[in-house]
């Protein structure tokens, strides 16, 4: 089963992506992810859209799309791929399809988590992850545990991430209502539409979730 997590940026799609994976071995592609690793690790295409990511801006289709589609191409045994933070316009939606196509693989659910932004804003605001396995924490809601630990694998190298500020944020949502949104139609239209109410507890998002893959 192939599933697409949509909503804007702090909707909860990295939490309940990590969730999926530990639960249903299904495996996360989030671009986000591939990016930030791409820039880390200073390849020449990480140099290229580190200043994009800063701003909040899309990165170009073709970046985005040429990931995606390395990691369609690996064969090994999984309970399907999440797509987290992709795709992000209808260029890419189009070119997922095709990319699917081509490999013999179908989409099965779009789930859009719904969060308004003043929620958006305060996750962003609060959100912090682990360096080494990338569990995600927030201040409020999901803090880092007392003794410093990442409850996950023990680490205690917490980052917060340097595009999680308000300028970066206000650009992000408006790069996600203009060239995102629309996306919304499209899969309405496919049928792969479900609707998940982003706000409710973790826990509450992931018994949701769970509910249509299993449905
Ligand atoms: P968030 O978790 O806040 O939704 P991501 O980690 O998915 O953000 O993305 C971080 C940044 O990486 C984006 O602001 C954008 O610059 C770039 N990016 C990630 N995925 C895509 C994509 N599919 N298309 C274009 N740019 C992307
Ligand atoms: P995205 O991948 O969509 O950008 P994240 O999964 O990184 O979103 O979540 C953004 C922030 O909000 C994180 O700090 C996370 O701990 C927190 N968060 C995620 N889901 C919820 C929820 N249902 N209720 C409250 N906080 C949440
Ligand atoms: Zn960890």
């Amino acid at each position: 089963m192939n599933i697409i997590l949509l909503g804007p940026p702090g909707a909860g799609k990295g939490t309940q992506a990590r969730h999926l994976v530990e639960t249903r071995n299904m495996v996360q592609l989030s671009t986000g992810d591939m990016l930030r690793e791409a820039k880390d690790s200073g390849t020449e295409m990480g140099n290229m859209v580190a200043d994009v990511m800063a701003r909040g801006d899309l990165v170009t289709d073709e970046i985005v799309i040429g990931l995606i589609r390395e990691k369609l191409e690996d064969t090994t045994e999984h309970g399907g791929f999440i797509f987290d933070g992709f795709p992000r316009t209808l260029a890419q939606a189009t070119a997922l399809d095709e990319l699917l196509k081509a490999t013999g693989k179908t989409l099965d659910h779009v789930i859009e988590l719904r969060v308004n932004d003043d929620a958006l804003v305060k996750r962003i605001a609060g959100r912090s992850t682990c360096g080494n396995c990338g569990e995600v924490y927030h201040d409020v809601t999901k803090p880092q545990p007392a003794d410093g630990k990442c409850s996950k694998c023990g680490a205690s190298d917490f980052k917060r991430r340097a595009d999680d500020n308000e300028e970066s944020l206000r650009n992000r949502l408006m790069e996600y209502y203009k060239k995102t949104s629309p996306l919304l139609g499209y899969y309405y239209a496919h049928d792969l539409l479900k609707r998940v109410d982003g706000l409710a507890d973790i826990n509450v998002v992931q018994a949701s979730i769970e509910a249509i893959l299993d449905a």
